[in-house]
């Protein structure tokens, strides 16, 4: 392993633990449970994914920014999807995570969501990399398509020693010979991840997998191995999802995953934070 020296975890280093928001946090007991579309379609989309989860999950994901493999195919909404996330976060007090795909898009991203992604594709776009070292928002990197440990390590050093320290490491499957599913989830580099670095993890196993059944074996599987968190992609109609449909979860597979992450957590010293209410299902004050 290379000289990553603010990543690597030094003996008796402690794990760090980055906030998301006041009350929302990522490396310490608490598991961060983050679900939501691959992409944002519509703000109906993403009120019924933030009325049905914002008592089970901590953060909401949807991309609006897409890397997809065909220029033909749906590229995400832009700047409207951005709109869209920033009235679900203030409406459902809930910090949102969206991928960045380019600099110039790291300012209207920052002001719109709480927490940026870099993609698989841009593990190793450095310029990329080093533009994130600016801000102060916590970043998840996600491992590249076929990025060693170490490369992945590097990349999260390539933002720290630019200056931003709130990075979440994200593990998503690499490419193997076997298409029968989407990528191989690498939970030995999870293990690994948090012995060598004092970054928290997630797992993402949508996209490891790219087959819904296979899910939630998986994310209880990366909870138990101790992951500090999970990535899950979940649709109000899964079947209807603009993108990576046949990995999607609905709302109520996605809701039922985690309750059955309780005991888990709980075997592996961990908790999932106590439900919230939904900010806009609040009681209403009777008048005095
Ligand atoms: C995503 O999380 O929306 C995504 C595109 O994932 P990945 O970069 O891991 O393919
Ligand atoms: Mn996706």
């Amino acid at each position: 392993m290379q000289n990553a020296k603010l990543a690597a975890k030094v003996e008796s280093q402690k794990h760090s633990v980055l906030q998301l928001t006041d009350s929302v946090s990522v490396g310490g007991e608490d598991l961060l449970i983050v679900g939501g579309p691959c992409s944002v379609e519509s703000l109906d989309q993403m009120e019924t994914v933030a009325q049905q989860l914002s008592g089970s999950v901590q953060a909401l994901r949807g991309g609006v920014y897409k890397p997809r493999t065909s220029p033909y195919a749906f590229q995400g909404m832009g700047q409207d999807g951005l709109e869209i996330l920033n009235t679900i976060r203030h409406r459902y007090d809930i910090p949102v995570v969206t991928e960045v795909m380019a600099i110039a898009q790291i300012e209207a991203v920052a002001d719109h969501a709480d927490v940026l992604q870099i993609g698989s594709r841009n593990m190793q776009n450095f310029d990329l990399l080093k533009a994130m070292g600016e801000i102060d928002k916590p970043v998840v990197l996600k491992r590249g398509l076929a990025a060693t440990i170490e490369e992945f390590v590097m990349a999260a050093e390539y933002i720290l020693a630019h200056g931003n320290s709130n990075i979440i490491l994200c593990e998503r499957g690499i490419r193997s010979f076997d298409s029968y599913t989407r990528n191989v989830l690498d939970l030995g580099a999870v293990v690994a991840l948090k012995q060598i670095t004092h970054l928290p993890v997630l797992v993402d196993p949508s996209h490891a997998t790219g087959k819904r059944e296979l899910v939630p074996d998986l994310a209880r599987a990366a909870i138990a191995c101790g992951a500090d968190g999970l990535l899950l992609e979940c649709h109000p109609v899964p079947e209807e999802s603009v993108s990576d449909a046949r990995q999607t979860l609905s709302l109520e597979d996605m809701n039922a995953l985690v309750r059955s992450l309780k005991p888990i957590a709980a075997a592996v010293g961990r908790s999932l934070p106590v439900a919230r209410r939904p900010k806009s299902e609040a009681p209403v004050a009777m008048a005095q």
